[in-house]
């Protein structure tokens, strides 16, 4: 399953450089695309608001 961002994102964007595939794209609420996510947790590790969780 690839990971997802919850509604606790505060778009703070630290996520985004961190992801090896380029998985990840800005918003009001960052997303994930499922297609491209590799499921390596990366993003999860890093994000300040606990906000990535495996979907
Ligand atoms: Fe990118 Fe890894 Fe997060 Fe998937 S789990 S969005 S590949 S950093």
């Amino acid at each position: 399953m690839a990971y997802v961002i919850s509604d606790d994102c505060i778009a703070c964007g630290t996520c985004i450089d961190e992801c090896p595939v380029g998985a990840i794209s800005e918003g009001d609420k960052y997303s994930i695309n499922p297609d491209m996510c590799t499921e390596c947790g990366t993003c999860a590790d890093v994000c300040p608001s606990e906000a990535i969780s495996q979907g």
